[in-house]
């Protein structure tokens, strides 16, 4: 079967100061189907001077999209969410052709679409404060757009990460180079496409496809950027903050990696657990930032909890991601089912007991696929229990005490989505005080999310908030503006 959108019919350059272009030294980098192997075309990869081209294309229009109204801007992003909305269908295929995701999963059109209605409103947000505690002032504040901002972004969620990035950053008035992965381009790419036909003014929306090095590291490290907004691995993330405080200092939001765990107590709807952990984990094939992959389980329940477990984890349809019955897809990429590998080995080589699953297999010979694998009783110290897998992985470890769950579910260098599941409402809100977690789900987990709550990440899994009513703050710089009035004393009243 062959792709369902011609291979000459499908965006492969960078989107610059308002143009479709090429690479100025010609760079291209091959992208494949991780179902087929097949190539499915020579996606451009920007150049230093491509990168530094984009981002002095959103220098030059910055004072004039600032300058704009919040309601002339979000008359453009009002279009773009319609946009999304038309053009759901072909960017599931796109997404499905570049990174595998199956197509009954992919919920991302109208997810992004959603968000740039919100930020379509959200430019009123960006009001000071007045104050006249000071005697003899006046005082307010004003509240700017930052300037310049360079987002960059991960494979496995694009359309979405594009909605995320470029939402906020408009709506605050900034103008924005979005890099996009180089495993999944298809999507932010086909998007351009909406941003040129919706007339957004040139150089307010640049894209660029490429790896991090040259043009992330360039971004991160550029002088006329004042805001990197990136989201991608915590090994990634250090090396942005480094670059970013040794160029300009310029601000730097973090969206990072997880090790996410969810504890399960003997009083907890058993049935109901085991198909909430199993969902965040089916979630884009293990593929993410939140998925619960360190599981405690009480030990009077661990074996119904198990056996439940393992009977919907193991059980999603592989195959074809364009096919609608597919559940189940590959995995991003080779490197990606090299790394994932990697981990399958750590494990069968470690203390725990394999459950289910624990090898890579294909559908038809074909396709980066992994089996679902469940192991338990795995010691705290292993690689798999430490490092993000990100791949259908879980470790199922036992606990006696709460004391001792939350100890072994803090021990980590991550604290982005932690979960509990029990029946007593207190014991679920002490352990949702002491998690070190950005987000706590009670008797939930991931993906469940609420727009109006920040979401973020404790410790290695970043800095900064996303979310209505935080990301848009994340873009605008404070200013403290004193007026002094002559003979202030003369009416003062009281
Ligand atoms: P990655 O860190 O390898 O790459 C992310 C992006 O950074 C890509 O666009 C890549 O090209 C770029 N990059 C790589 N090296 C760079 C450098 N030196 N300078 C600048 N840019 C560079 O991550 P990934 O494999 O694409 O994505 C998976 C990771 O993203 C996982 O760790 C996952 O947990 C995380 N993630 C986090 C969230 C969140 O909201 N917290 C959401 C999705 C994914």
């Amino acid at each position: 079967m062959g792709f369902p959108i011609p291979t000459d019919k499908i965006e492969r350059r960078h989107y610059i100061n308002g143009e479709f272009c090429e690479s100025s030294d010609k760079g291209t980098f091959e992208l494949k189907s991780p179902y087929t192997h097949e190539k499915i075309v020579d996606v451009c990869e920007a150049s230093v001077d491509d990168t530094n081209r984009a981002v002095a294309a959103a220098k030059a229009a910055f004072p004039a999209w600032a300058a704009k109204s919040p309601e002339e801007r979000g008359a453009l992003l009002k279009q773009l969410a319609a946009k999304l909305k038309e053009l759901h269908g072909e960017l599931a295929q796109l997404n499905a052709m570049d990174m595998g995701r199956p197509v009954s999963t992919y919920f991302d059109g109208f997810f992004a679409a959603s968000l740039f209605e919100h930020y379509a409103e959200a430019g009123y947000e960006a009001r000071g404060t007045t104050s006249l505690n000071t005697p003899g002032f006046v005082n307010m504040t004003f509240r700017q757009p930052i300037g310049p901002v360079a987002a960059i972004i991960p494979w496995n969620i694009p359309t979405i990460s594009f909605a995320m990035k470029i939402g906020p950053a408009l709506a605050a008035g900034c103008t924005i180079v979005l890099k996009t992965s180089e495993k999944a381009p298809l999507t932010p790419a086909r998007l351009a496409h909406a941003v040129h036909e919706i007339g957004f003014p040139p150089g307010v929306v640049n894209i660029l496809s490429g790896h991090g090095t040259p043009s992330g590291a360039t971004l991160a490290s550029h002088m006329d950027i004042r805001l990197v907004n990136f989201t991608g691995s915590t090994f990634t993330g250090r090396k942005i903050q480094a670059a970013a405080a040794s160029s300009n200092l310029k601000k730097v939001v973090l969206e990072l990696g997880g090790k996410s765990p969810a504890i399960v107590f003997e009083d907890a709807d058993i049935p109901k657990a085991a198909q909430a952990t199993s969902t965040s984990l089916q979630i884009l094939m293990g593929q993410a930032c939140i998925a619960n992959s360190r599981i405690y389980v009480q030990e009077s329940v661990a074996e119904k909890f198990k056996k439940a477990f393992v009977e919907i984890f193991s059980t999603q349809k592989k195959g074809d991601p364009l096919d609608p019955a597919t559940q189940q897809g590959p995995q991003a990429d080779g490197l990606q089912h090299e790394r994932i590998k990697s981990f399958l080995d750590a494990a069968s080589q470690g203390a725990g007991k394999l459950e289910s699953g624990g090898k890579p297999s294909q559908v038809d010979g074909k396709g980066f696929f992994i089996e679902p694998t469940i192991y338990s009783n795995v010691s705290e110290d292993e690689k798999t229990q430490k490092e993000e897998v990100f791949g259908p992985f879980v470790n199922i470890n036992t606990f006696k005490t709460e004391e001792e769950a939350l100890e072994k579910a803090n021990a980590t260098e991550y604290g982005l989505y932690a979960s509990v599941f029990t029946k007593d409402i207190n014991r679920a809100l002490r352990v949702a005080k002491a998690y070190e977690s950005g987000t706590v789900g009670i008797n939930c987990t991931s993906p469940s999310m609420a727009h109006d709550m920040p979401f973020g990440g404790y410790k290695g899994s970043g800095q900064g908030r996303e979310g209505y009513g935080y990301s848009v703050e994340e873009h605008l710089e404070h200013k403290s503006v004193l007026i002094k009035i002559e003979d202030d004393a003369k009416t003062a009243i009281g």
